[in-house]
């Protein structure tokens, strides 16, 4: 994107599929440090095998590794860099907000900016309180169900990621499916105790866990359009049967909007299906590249939080001028007339294309995708759940996965996570994108 980097977006890399030395020496060092050698478990490639590329910079849609080799990155920091890498605002607006202090631990002007923005853009939102993470926003979103309703068991999907706070660290999708633990040891039984897990997109059994447990139900929280087994969106009529159902049954509806968030439309999930939910968590996109998580929703159950109310939660480095900075640059580049119908539209171009190719390979696997994210999966069956995921063929995933890094191109990963298009991927991107996967699949399924 920047003037001095002119290779930024300039179409197919050249010099993929060289030497991963320094990647290797890297990884070799970090595993004797942190466990696994990685801060965060998808990282580490267990889901394709082999050793993750360490990353030197971004610019636009394009990463160079360490060893100097140059990708078209579909990973986009795993869904903030909605804009692409160093977008040379977002990096101006952190650069000049450093310069007069990188945190007070007292109000500053950006924090109130930046919930305005976002309660203007995200309708179910009428307050809102930004937090450091995804995990901390859907983390308090539950107790404050709980605060809200004096009820204890929550509803969540199989499948469906949430972060990773003890009662959402059940059937959790796709970092732990990818490592192949379903629940994580560490999670006192009797936390576990009060999270029910149904399938996602069946009406049916919520109506049954509801009529089990309907009294104790404090809140049901899912991912609109899930990513976290790969995208699936919901089935028509399915978000809206969830809202009466919770409805009925006086527990809050809490959409977890951390990936879907200014990703499937501008407005989010909840305006795309028209679905109005009680609360809504939000991260990635919101802190553009920086650590932001918000949870936000109606007056009446926001104002329980404290020092509004007695539901005490709270944070050192919340609403972090830095990421208030990154946060409000990102989302008034994406309101700009056109920035996100142009995201949109390239990315239906990428999966038209990769929809002929697997027609003529004669290939039946499906390509999920709502707005700027999509899953290729390796199934012939529509994936509309989990048990639908499960069915994939990981290891030719795998293999199509390295065969596309050969290539330049660096996919997610896991077959069981969303792909993510950015406002920086060009023609010549998709292009040499669908190329690429023409070969690769021709390769691992020749
Ligand atoms: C990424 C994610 C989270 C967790 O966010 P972190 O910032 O990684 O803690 C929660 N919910 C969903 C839907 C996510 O995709």
């Amino acid at each position: 994107m920047s003037a001095d980097r002119p290779n930024a977006n300039s179409g197919p890399p050249a010099d993929a599929g060289r030497g991963t030395q320094r990647s290797e020496e890297l990884f070799a060092r970090a595993k004797e440090l942190m466990p696994g050698g990685v801060n965060s478990p998808v990282r580490s490639f267990r889901g394709v095998g082999g050793s993750p590329l360490f990353i030197a910079r971004g610019a636009g849609s394009h990463l160079w590794d360490v060893d100097g080799h140059e990708y078209i990155d579909y990973i986009g920091s795993w869904g903030p860099l909605i804009l692409g890498h160093s977008h040379p605002e977002v990096i101006a607006a952190i650069k000049r907000t450093a310069e007069d202090g990188t945190s007070f631990g007292a109000p500053s002007p950006l924090e109130v900016e930046l919930a305005e923005l976002v309660i203007d853009l995200v309708p179910g939102v009428e307050m809102v309180r930004m937090v450091n993470s995804g995990t901390e926003a859907t983390m308090s979103a539950l107790r404050l169900a709980r605060a809200c309703t004096g009820r204890n068991k929550i509803v969540k999907f199989i499948g469906c990621y949430h972060g990773h706070a003890d009662s959402l660290l059940i059937k959790a999708g796709s970092g732990a499916a990818t490592l192949g633990i379903p629940d994580s040891p560490g999670v006192p039984a009797t936390v576990a105790a009060t999270t029910i897990a149904v399938p996602f997109n069946d009406v049916a059994a919520l109506e049954a866990a509801f009529k089990a447990n309907g009294g104790d139900i404090a809140g049901v929280i899912l991912e609109p359009v899930v990513g976290n087994m790969g995208v699936v969106p919901p089935r028509p009529g399915y978000l809206e049967a969830v809202r009466e159902i919770t409805r009925d049954y006086g527990a809050l509806l809490i959409f977890d909007e951390v990936m879907t968030g200014f990703r499937v439309a501008l407005h989010c999930a909840q305006s795309l299906y028209g679905i109005d939910p009680d609360l809504t968590c939000l991260g990635k996109v919101i802190g553009g590249g920086l650590p932001v998580g918000a949870y936000g929703g109606k007056r009446k159950f926001m104002e329980m939080v404290a020092p509004a109310g007695p539901m005490y939660q709270a944070g050192t480095l919340s609403g972090n001028p830095l990421a208030m900075a990154a946060g409000l640059v990102t989302l008034r580049k994406l309101k700009e007339p056109g920035v996100f119908e142009g995201l949109a539209a390239r990315t239906d171009e990428l999966v038209d294309l990769l929809r002929q190719t697997l027609r003529r390979l004669n290939l039946k696997y499906q390509v999920n995708q709502v707005g700027a994210m999509f899953t290729l999966f390796f199934t012939d069956r529509p994936v509309w759940n989990w048990d639908d995921a499960a069915t994939c063929d990981a290891k030719r995933y795998a293999a199509f996965f390295h065969a596309m890094l050969k290539r330049g191109v660096h996919l997610v990963p896991s077959q069981f996570e969303a792909c993510f298009m950015s406002a920086a991927h060009t023609a010549a991107d998709v292009e040499a994108t669908a190329r690429a996967a023409q070969e690769a699949l021709k390769e691992v399924c020749g």
